[in-house]
């Protein structure tokens, strides 16, 4: 018998469960069974969940094509983005560009924003946070920038941006944010939530959060 999870040979029958045969891997030391009758619980339902999030599927699609409940799909969703660990950016001297993105929220009283920070050549996200425009909020993003010492930081004619970020590394011209703003475009498309003239958005902060996380580094 193949183990389904490291597809070892070494698995062997071990028990049952209502009516169903249990097999045991004595390599990776996990149980699982052939045919479940819960549809999540099949081993390869997490990786669907995390490639359909960034195919531009919301979570009632994912739920449909998974035959999984909406819910299940959310709670996978938030799983999967605590075990994500954000990639260590340890190169000093390059250079960034940060852009914020409007973000629509159900209920939400205040304006939301998502500012986020990319390095020009790899186009790796350094970091992101959601809230209102204000100094408070981008501030977290340009500390995370700052401390890998960048040579240059490009960003839009917003002024917060004046008092955050030191003069002689900042530069505010037409087309330097080029390329985070070719990424916005990337994300309107692929993550349903932030689709513009949909009827699709976020009820809750950390459900948008986790998909942006999964997005990103997941
Ligand atoms: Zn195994």
């Amino acid at each position: 018998m193949n183990c389904s999870y490291c597809t070892s040979s070494n698995a062997i029958k071990k028990g049952k469960r209502n009516n169903k045969q249990r097999f045991y891997c004595k390599e990776c030391n996990k149980s699982f069974q052939l045919n479940y009758s819960y549809q999540a619980y099949k081993v390869e339902t997490n990786n669907f969940i995390r490639s359909l999030l960034k195919e531009s599927c919301g979570v009632r699609s994912i739920g449909r094509i998974l035959s999984i409940s909406t819910k299940t799909v959310l709670s996978r969703m938030l799983n999967i983005s605590k075990q994500i660990r954000v990639p260590y950016f340890n190169t000093f001297g390059c250079k960034f560009e940060v852009d914020e993105l409007f973000i629509k929220i159900a209920n939400g009283k205040s304006q939301n924003w998502l500012t986020y920070a990319i390095e020009q050549q790899t186009k790796q996200v350094i970091g992101f946070i959601i809230g209102s425009r204000n100094t408070e909020t981008l501030k977290q993003v340009i500390d995370k920038v700052l401390l890998l010492k960048p040579k240059r930081i490009y960003t839009d004619k917003l002024n917060i941006y004046l008092s955050i970020i030191p003069k002689e590394i900042h530069k505010r011209f037409q087309y330097c944010t080029n390329r985070i703003e070719r990424m916005n475009l990337n994300l309107r498309t692929h993550i349903k939530r932030l689709s513009r003239k949909t009827i699709c958005y976020s009820k809750k902060l950390e459900y948008l959060e986790a998909h942006l996380k999964v997005y990103f580094w997941g």
